[in-house]
């Protein structure tokens, strides 16, 4: 399907500006799969291991060798693509900038795959919002459970609903500013209501959903780092939303209680799991889109190294205010 042309004019980033609006139709939503030429390149330097002494029922595998490294240059996301609006799929210029491989920085090494084992899901959806007042970003990736693959991508920037423009403005200059997106931000954000309706429809053409049924997802479960973005976030920008809670977020995996579990090592947060299991992080954190592309090199990681990834957290169906948490040992 096509998405409706947004209000604003399209224009770009600053380094955007000097390449040529040759066209100006809209793409239908991008289905990222894989390109086996295009690979990736890591950000920074491995960490050093300095925490890794303790004797532990898993130790994390020892060479970070899960994901495909390549001397290809890294380039950033092209952000207007991750929402269905790139309308420069011919620029050259353009393209040689920015990737449109959403699965780049997630291609694994098959051999690397010999400790997966089943799990109870068939796909996760790996989800990190950002924005403390309000939502300003809805990222979320569908990983195969068996594979480890990227199935596709959903993205979108988020308008606040209760802020004044003034507000908005000096909002996502402080937030977005720093990483040169903020004018991508103004030219595509769309309020929450309107974000959950392109997203069902996303989760309905994946078979992970299905309005009819009214109910929760279909062999498939989000994965955050952290309980705040399901259980404290989602709940609030709703109300403020004035939209009920809907029955897909009524469970979800806190990935941080599963490496808990499943290591025997508490993680505080992505940078401390990243930098455990000697992941390289990619693009910029606190970005919505690139945390969500870490976190699952983490939970890639995690199954390779034979972790089971299940349901750490769920609503009470009668009152779902009420959160029970599945496992005995947990962050808190
Ligand atoms: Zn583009």
């Amino acid at each position: 399907m096509a998405f409706p042309i947004p209000r604003a004019t399209f224009s770009w980033v600053s380094s955007f500006r000097s390449s040529s609006l040759s066209h100006s139709h809209l793409l239908p939503i991008p289905l990222c799969l894989s390109s086996p030429t295009h690979s990736l390149t890591p950000m920074r330097a491995f960490d050093t291991l300095a925490s890794l002494s303790n004797t532990t029922a898993h130790n994390p595998s020892s060479p970070p060798t899960v994901h495909k490294v390549s001397k290809n240059r890294w380039k950033p996301m092209c952000l207007y693509h991750t929402q269905g609006k790139c309308t420069k799929m011919d620029d050259a210029i353009h393209l040689e900038k920015f990737n449109h491989d959403c699965s780049r920085d997630l291609e694994v090494n098959i051999a690397e795959l010999k400790h997966i084992r089943s799990q109870n899901l068939d796909f996760f959806l790996v989800l990190d919002l950002e924005g403390r007042v309000e939502i300003l970003e809805f990222p979320v990736l569908m990983i195969n459970a068996k594979t480890m693959d990227v199935m596709d991508f959903f993205h979108r920037f988020v308008r606040p609903s209760e802020m004044s423009e003034q507000r908005i403005n000096e909002y996502i200059e402080g937030k977005y500013g720093k990483f040169g997106v903020d004018r991508v931000w103004h030219d595509t954000a769309i309020p929450f209501t309107e974000v959950l309706q392109q997203f069902e429809v996303w989760l309905a053409q994946h078979h992970l959903w299905e309005k009819e049924l009214g109910g929760r997802l279909n062999q498939a479960a989000f994965v955050t780092c952290g309980n705040w973005d399901l259980k404290t976030k989602v709940l609030q920008q709703c109300k403020v939303s004035k939209m009920k809670l809907p029955p897909y977020f009524m469970e979800w995996i806190n990935l941080k209680d599963v490496y808990l579990n499943f290591y025997k090592r508490r993680a505080t947060g992505m940078m401390t799991m990243m930098k455990e299991l000697r992941i390289p992080l990619v693009g910029s954190h606190h970005l919505g889109i690139d945390d969500t592309k870490n976190i699952a090199r983490v939970l890639q990681h995690m199954l390779a190294d034979g972790a089971l990834v299940q349901i750490t957290a769920r609503r009470n169906s009668d009152s779902p205010e009420n959160v029970e948490f599945l496992f005995k040992n947990r962050i808190r």
